[in-house]
């Protein structure tokens, strides 16, 4: 079924369905195991303009819409999560705020990386003291000439030691509460900039998430995005938008433990028949797939409705729905194959761990659900 999808949407789907095949299926069980990070499939996803597709071409992008993209992570997280959360924050959460909020210089200077040469891109939000709280951050920028200087730590933060660029937020006016923050773009390169040792994940194995560290960290002036104090806003616009490659990513790891409960019911013989027929097994696989219906329909919608009055509250709604029902999913189909569902031998394990954190990170469900219920009572 293609929900509507175009051809041009058609034929990426489709290139990006074999791209993950032949090029990241292979050894994405050893890559999880060794908590390997993709390097050269990252490079090749760079040229096939997979890290800049909302950018738009004459910054090097792919110019392409949204839905496009949350086709294209969908068909990277049904092989490999940790794939497709390496690209979809440099798209997202990297690329987005800097087309949107950048200077022209600043664009014209980082994006060709990121959206052309491979360049990955991360954000920096969250700090050991500041989750779903953002707005408490403690990470300092305090102006010197023309050089903003950054002091603090940033913890989570996905792409670390592999990005070329990050988006970070950091307090430029500590009397100014949630309008005393601000948003840069720091290089790896900047004097002051240092990643911290990598976490030691449940899941997401082959995805590199770690703390960053600035100590009196120079970034050039003209490197702010926006203008200085509206930082937060920036961060939670680009949130708004990226909440929608999460709900992707967790609608491609429930179509594929549902495809794998499938396969296996077909094939394991209980009680003298496959196991597929046995009524319990039926019922549990009919779940799986209406709500895999119901959250791909609801994702595409909300893709289409980015920047309507109603695009904010899809967005989370779909990031809501799409990864409790994905974390459902990856439950059944693992009850479905038994014992077998928890050895290592068997894809569903890894897909049982990687979909815990779709209904935590960039923003977890309790946040969804605060967000969806502003829309409603407070608009
Ligand atoms: C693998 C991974 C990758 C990540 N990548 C990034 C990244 O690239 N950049 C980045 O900035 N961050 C990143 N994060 C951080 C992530 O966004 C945060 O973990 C998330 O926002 C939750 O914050 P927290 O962990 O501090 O939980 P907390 O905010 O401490 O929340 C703990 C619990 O309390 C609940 N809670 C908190 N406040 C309320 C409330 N008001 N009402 C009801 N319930 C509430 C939460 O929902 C949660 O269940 C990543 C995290 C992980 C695990």
């Amino acid at each position: 079924m293609d929900f509507g999808l175009n051809e041009e949407q058609r034929l990426l789907q489709r290139e990006v369905k074999r791209f993950a095949e032949e090029r990241i299926r292979p050894g994405n069980a050893e890559r999880d195991q060794n908590h390997e990070f993709p390097a050269e499939i990252v490079a090749e996803m760079g040229e096939m303009g997979l890290l800049g597709m909302l950018v738009p071409e004459e910054y090097g992008g792919a110019g392409l819409d949204l839905l496009s993209y949350v086709v294209a992570v969908k068909e990277l997280a049904r092989v490999c999560p940790s794939v497709a959360v390496t690209m979809s924050v440099t798209n997202s959460v990297c690329c987005w705020p800097i087309v949107a909020f950048g200077s022209e210089e600043l664009k014209r200077e980082v994006l060709p990386g990121l959206a052309g040469e491979g360049f990955l891109g991360a954000f920096g939000l969250t700090e050991p003291g500041s989750g779903s709280d953002a707005g408490s951050l403690r990470t300092t920028a305090v102006r010197d000439g023309d050089h903003w200087v950054l002091n603090g730590e940033k913890a989570w933060i996905t792409n670390a030691g592999f990005a070329a660029y990050y988006v970070v937020v950091a307090r430029t006016d500590p009397e100014a509460g949630k309008r005393g923050i601000s948003a840069f773009v720091v290089d790896k390169e900047a004097p002051g900039f240092a990643v911290g040792t990598p976490e030691q994940k449940l899941g997401l194995n082959a995805s590199r998430t770690a703390p960053l560290v600035f100590s009196d960290c120079r970034v050039p002036a003209g490197n702010l995005l926006g203008e200085e104090g509206q930082g937060f806003k920036i961060a939670l616009a680009t949130l708004d938008h990226s909440r929608l490659g999460i709900a992707a990513q967790a609608v491609g790891i429930h179509q594929r433990a549902l495809e794998l409960a499938v396969d296996y019911a077909k094939e394991r013989v209980q009680f003298g028949v496959p196991i597929a027929k046995h009524q319990a097994i039926q019922m549990s696989i009919a779940e799986m797939a209406t709500e895999l219906d119901a959250a791909r329909s609801l994702t595409w919608a909300a893709a289409l409705a980015e920047g309507t009055r109603a695009g904010g509250r899809l967005a989370a709604e779909a990031k809501l729905f799409a990864s409790e029902a994905a974390n459902r999913a990856c439950y059944r189909s693992l009850q479905v194959h038994g014992g077998n569902g928890f050895s290592q031998e068997y894809e569903i394990s890894r897909l049982y761990r990687d979909v815990r954190v779709t209904s935590i990170y960039e923003g977890t469900s309790e946040m969804q659900r605060l967000v969806i219920s502003r829309h409603l009572l407070v608009e």
